[in-house]
């Protein structure tokens, strides 16, 4: 996630590094390259001109009093003017009693109903809300099953009414299902065209006008650069927004609709999707965006979306008595069943000072864990869930019944070892502590850890 955009902010910056303080010369140079890192990132032309040159006139402004070293100065000024860019008021969701409605539009194949499940989701685990979903994309045939499929993982409810074309009615119908079945959130996915038309304008601009909407959210595909910015003018003239969601961030995106949208359209960005499964949906932060595009990791964010997973919450995984008592073999499950579900390229991703992890690197590992789990699923209860130490035989038989090696058997202890260590090593420490210390970031090695 803007990676590019990250490199070549660093690289502008840099262009500091050596000079003793900030001259005329050597700002106009770099604010050049900040222009042309972030016009190359698709960032809206008008925005990049504005953000420039009001970098230039706080550099300027500062450059006689400030005890600060060039690179620091600017790498400050870029942070607060990259976080201006993108906040705009409260990005919150909004909800009202008794019913919340909510409406998701965007152009066909941008990600609404895979964001409008995740966000039934997130928020009825964490909100303990009951939300509905509506099925209204009446066009593409495989559109309701596709909602279905979702919404039965998800485990949220989904109003449909087979061949009904008309969407009101169908909003009219969930309406009263809500009402009959207690859901105090009702999530509209409508339909979407290849391009902005009239009749797809038409439509939610009816559902607008008929029903009471508290949020109408936007889904921009940030993978299509540029044009977004005018698509998000036209639904926002239409509908008037109350959010965007942002989606694709997982993939080759140079992140320019990031910076450019809020600007544009003076509405927030409410949600980024960083890809497929259900729980891939984040709020988005300004400031740790910021943060992360100027290098200076998100881990923060690591430590929510490690959080996140349910088995953490449910079980608490870096508990107190853990941490004392160290792991187990059936420990160790659950976390490496934490790290399938977030995938270790996305924790790395979100670390600071370490590199990326390639996806040779990330593929490795992935296959150590499920060895290892395979290995333990060998392993009597017993074995599992006490510390005790396993001998040779016990041993070979694992290996056997699990078809590995003795050998492997051994890196698996060795690396429960290894994590009890560092889980000792940061005892009373906080989570951004712990992380710092932990063995991810030194020079990784495989058997460091897993
Ligand atoms: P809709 O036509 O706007 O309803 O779009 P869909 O929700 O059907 O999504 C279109 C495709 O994009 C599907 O294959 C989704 O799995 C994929 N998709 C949606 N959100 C994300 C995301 O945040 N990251 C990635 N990588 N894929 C996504
Ligand atoms: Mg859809």
């Amino acid at each position: 996630m803007f990676e590019s955009l990250k490199e070549n902010m660093y690289g502008a910056i840099h262009t500091l590094k050596g000079y003793g303080k900030i001259t005329d010369a050597n700002v106009a140079l770099t604010v050049k390259e900040i222009q042309r890192t972030l016009m190359h990132s698709d960032v809206n032309y008008k925005i990049v001109k504005n953000f420039t040159l009001r970098v230039k006139d706080e550099a300027m402004g500062q450059k006689v009093s400030s005890s600060l070293k060039p690179g620091e100065l600017f790498t400050k000024i870029v942070y607060d003017n990259l976080v201006k860019l993108m906040s705009c008021g409260d990005n919150k969701l909004n909800f009202i009693s008794p019913t919340t409605l909510m409406m998701v539009v965007g152009l066909q194949g941008a990600g609404k109903t895979t964001f409008a499940v995740k966000l039934a989701k997130r928020i009825a685990n964490r909100d303990k809300k009951k939300p509905l979903l509506v099925a209204c994309d009446i066009y593409r045939p495989a559109a309701i099953e596709q909602l279905r499929v979702l919404c039965q993982q998800a485990q949220v409810d989904m109003f449909y009414i087979e061949n009904e074309k008309n969407v009101n009615k169908i909003i009219e119908g969930a309406l009263l299902k809500s009402e009959k079945d207690g859901n105090n959130v009702v999530i509209v996915d409508t339909a979407g065209r290849q391009s902005v038309d009239d009749e797809m304008m038409y439509e939610i601009k009816s559902i607008r006008e008929r029903f009471r909407i508290t949020e109408s959210l936007l889904v921009l595909d940030s993978m299509i650069g540029q044009k977004s910015v005018d698509i998000a003018k036209k639904f926002n003239d239409t509908v008037e927004l109350t959010g965007v969601i942002l989606t694709k961030l997982d993939g080759d995106s140079k992140g320019g609709v990031a910076l450019s949208v809020t600007a544009t359209i003076g509405k927030p960005i409410k949600f980024i999707g960083t890809g497929e499964k259900l729980d891939d949906i984040d709020v988005f932060h300004p400031d740790r965006i910021a943060n992360r595009i100027l290098g200076k990791g998100d881990i923060i964010s690591l430590v929510e979306q490690v959080q996140k997973t349910q088995e953490m919450d449910k079980e608490g995984f870096f508990n107190e008595k853990r941490l004392i008592n160290g792991v187990t073999y059936a420990d160790f499950m659950k976390l490496s069943k934490i790290i399938s579900n977030t995938g270790l390229r996305k924790i790395f991703e979100m670390l600071p000072g370490v590199d990326k992890m390639n996806e040779k690197m990330s593929e490795d590992n992935e296959k150590n864990i499920k060895m290892f789990t395979t290995i333990i699923n060998s392993m009597t209860h017993k074995e599992r869930v006490n510390k005790c130490r396993l001998d040779l035989s016990r041993k070979i038989r694992i290996a056997k019944g699990s078809g590995r090696t003795v050998d492997d058997v051994n890196r698996l202890i060795k690396s429960i070892e290894n994590m009890n260590r560092y889980l000792k090593s940061v005892k009373g420490k906080s989570a951004k502590e712990a992380f710092k210390l932990s063995p991810f970031l030194k020079k990784f090695d495989s058997s460091d850890i897993f």
